[in-house]
């Protein structure tokens, strides 16, 4: 099980897109957990239109990467640092162990360069939920509604700035159309959705045409969809190229340290080094 957690709609699409397509297609089932309403990024003055059409976006692109739900935790959009942490915390927590994730991919909590509060807030809430999500101390009265305890194995820190640390990249080659459906689904916000209808309106209006744009066609999605494989998809084909590969995504990979396996080095030593206790129980 797999959970990837954005602050707001654009942010999956550009960082893990198709590591989550790809994810999803060799057999993981995934949840999308959103932890802010996006209303302040919209083409509208309305706040109640721009959290709306948002919602029904993140919707669009969830099931465009293959995602089974949605969950959105409703906060307000660039104020989640004056949300209480340890509720977003209690949340994430109830979250992991009612789903049982294994696999998280979010911001990099401590990421150098991050001026939006809603990500380095989402991306600590995330950590420190991940592990405490395993402990039977901790929220007592989930654990006594019959929840198990639920550690997260796994962490996929995206690359959201310039800078931020990255040990592994993955190969989203055979998942390009997928990353790029879910980009074009962002219409209310980001630099993908209705920017290639725009770029068409603006030429025209200077009497020019790019004929590229209109390569699979001349309706508005096929026009969008066509701006962000021209624009869009460079750094993930630069990051691609210096590994051999035709686009890749790249991530802080953490594996928090397994208690499994010190228990499986025990059980080596002990077949190795353990004798049969004498006949009076002193060896
Ligand atoms: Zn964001």
């Amino acid at each position: 099980m797999l959970a990837a957690i954005q602050a707001h709609a654009d942010d999956i699409p550009f960082f893990c897109g198709g590591t989550v397509a790809k994810l999803l297609s060799e057999g993981y089932t995934g949840y999308l957990i959103q932890t802010t309403n996006d209303d302040k990024c919209g083409p509208t003055s309305s706040l109640g239109e721009t959290v709306l059409s948002n919602e029904r976006e993140v919707d669009v692109l969830a099931r465009a990467l293959g995602f089974k739900g949605v969950i959105n935790l409703g906060y307000r959009n660039h104020f989640l640092d004056g949300e209480s942490p340890l509720e977003l915390r209690c949340r994430l927590v109830y979250l992991i162990r009612a789903l049982k994730i294994d696999t998280v991919l979010t911001f990099n909590p401590w990421g150098e360069d991050e001026r939006n509060p809603d990500h380095w807030m989402t991306g600590r809430a995330v950590e420190a939920a991940s592990w405490m999500a395993g402990m039977d101390k901790d929220y007592p009265e989930q654990l006594a509604t019959g929840m198990q305890p639920h550690t997260v194995r796994q962490l996929y820190y995206w690359v959201a700035r310039h800078g931020q640390p990255c040990n592994r990249v993955v190969d989203v080659s055979a998942h390009v159309e997928t990353m790029v459906a879910a980009m074009s689904a962002n219409k209310s916000q980001g630099p993908a959705g209705s920017s290639g209808v725009r770029l068409r309106a603006r030429l025209a209006a200077q009497g020019l045409r790019l004929p590229e744009l209109e390569r699979s066609g001349t309706e508005d999605e096929a026009v969008d969809r066509e701006y962000i494989r021209l624009f869009l998809l460079r750094s993930f084909r630069e990051l691609g190229q210096q590994h051999g590969l035709e686009y890749a995504e790249p991530f802080c990979y953490v594996r928090p340290s397994d208690s499994s396996r010190i228990e499986s080095d025990v059980q080596a030593y002990l077949a190795q080094h353990a004798v049969p206790l004498g006949r009076d129980g002193s060896g």
